[in-house]
């Protein structure tokens, strides 16, 4: 007999000793799936067809649990699980599954994490086999429990497997055109660098979900590095094939307060016999809120090695026009926020309007960042915005799809 026969009968639960799987789950074909999936896993499985059983049946936990929930169901919901959950001494870590979109998914782990559960994973129905396995695997990580914080997205990875993601170089760039309006010739494209997390179950993991992390942890120098380094390497490669390129690379407040940073870029282009000014340094303007004298040091050590600065996200943060006017850089970013609504939203258009003064009396390159359609791109260009990056002018690549993306705009515009 089954497990799934055993379902409406008296649950007689076994002495806790190794770990233990409960199941939820309203449709008895996925429940069967996941109980052999855990059987497979060398786990025993205690299945519920109903959340009101589970709740009426189970009341506290010993040793290493996990449950495996479905979000939707009759009766009693997933949902209303975490909220008993939150509330029992010792509960179970737990793997999510939603066969709705990933924004019911992420909202139920957000409010288990703000619960303080520790939330293993999430899967969106239909199943994939092989994400459970890798879940139920006993070096999967603990997730945000043990370092708390605000419950957003970047919550979601583990510290261990982050270190060791580090330690071995999990991580590849892509690469985001920017597209200047008055220029014609090559240089007409740079590109910005942005980092992705090369998991080996979970896919690519893009950086809302673990730069945070990086940077709590105090990781970013070793981050930094490993992004610089490909950088370097890229840019030598392109160079070997005549193509010369600026890359933005996106640093943190850490990376700014840390004196060294001039003389690490130094020496690694040097190494590679490239030109300073094939690199800008990307900060958002939040991340200069920090440590005003030491990053003023850094920043213009930076740009007298001939290094271009952008300040990112401009109109997020809270600078001072004094601390934009001390503070050297070259290129402004307006964020996407304004960007994306400027067309339709007055009180957007307006910011759009004086980041682009500001810029212009700071003499800085201005582009807007996020610009997503062409009205947009055509509105930008009429109120002398330089340059635009968005989805509408390319979406981040890999390094060998950026190459062949632009010789064929390069190609296009000879
Ligand atoms: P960011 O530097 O402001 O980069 C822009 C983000 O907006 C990127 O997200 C990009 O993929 C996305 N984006 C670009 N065009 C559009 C558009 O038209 N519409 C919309 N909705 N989004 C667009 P991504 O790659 O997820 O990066 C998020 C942030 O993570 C970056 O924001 C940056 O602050 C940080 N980041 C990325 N790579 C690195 C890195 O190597 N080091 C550090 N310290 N931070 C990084
Ligand atoms: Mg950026
Ligand atoms: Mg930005």
């Amino acid at each position: 007999m089954g497990i799934l026969d055993n379902m409406s009968s008296e649950l007689v639960l076994p002495p806790f000793s190794s770990t233990q799987v409960y199941l939820i789950d309203d449709e008895p074909d996925i429940l069967k799936i996941l109980s052999d999936v855990v059987a497979l896993a060398g786990l025993e499985a205690h299945c519920f067809s109903q959340a009101d059983n589970f709740i009426n049946e189970v009341h506290c936990f010993e040793g290493d649990n996990i449950l495996i929930l479905d979000l939707q169901m009759p009766g009693i919901d997933g949902i209303e699980v975490i909220r008993y959950l939150a509330k029992m001494e010792n509960a179970p870590e737990l793997i999510l599954m939603s066969g709705q979109d990933s924004a019911v998914l992420s909202g139920a782990e957000n409010l288990a994490v703000a619960h303080e559960l520790v939330v293993r994973g999430t899967l969106v129905k239909p199943l994939s086999v092989r994400l459970l396995r890798g879940l139920l695997e006993p070096q999967t990580l603990r997730r945000s429990k043990k370092w708390g914080g605000k419950t957003t997205p970047s919550n979601i990875v583990g510290v261990e497997e982050l270190r060791e993601a580090l330690d071995q170089d999990q991580f590849v760039l892509h690469y985001q055109a920017k597209e200047e309006f008055a220029l014609t010739d090559s240089t007409k494209y740079s590109a910005e660098c942005l980092v992705r997390w090369q998991h080996p179950i979970q896919g690519l993991i893009y950086p809302n979900r673990f730069i945070e992390l990086v940077e709590t942890q105090g990781w970013m120098p070793d981050l930094t590095a490993i992004v610089l380094k490909k950088v370097a390497n890229q840019q030598r490669e392109w160079k070997k094939e005549g193509l010369r390129i600026n890359l933005s690379i996106n640093v943190s407040a850490s990376d700014i307060t840390s004196l060294i940073l001039p003389e690490v870029i130094s020496r690694l282009l040097a190494d590679n016999e490239l030109d300073t000014a094939t690199i800008t340094l990307e900060v958002t303007e939040s991340e200069l809120m920090g440590e005003l004298t030491t990053s003023l040091d850094v920043l213009t050590r930076l740009r007298l090695k001939g290094v271009r600065l952008s300040i990112d996200d401009f109109g997020t943060g809270y600078s001072s026009l004094l601390q934009l006017y001390r503070m050297p850089f070259s290129e402004l970013k307006i964020d996407q926020s304004f960007v994306s609504k400027m067309v339709v939203d007055t009180e957007a258009l307006a910011i759009v309007k004086a980041c682009i003064l500001l810029g212009e009396q700071f003499n800085m390159r201005v582009v807007a960042e996020g610009v997503e359609d062409f009205a947009t791109k055509q509105l930008l260009a009429e109120l002398g915005c330089q340059a635009v990056q968005g989805y509408f002018v390319a979406k981040p690549m890999s390094a060998d799809d950026f190459r062949f993306w632009l010789a064929r705009q390069l190609k296009s515009q000879a």
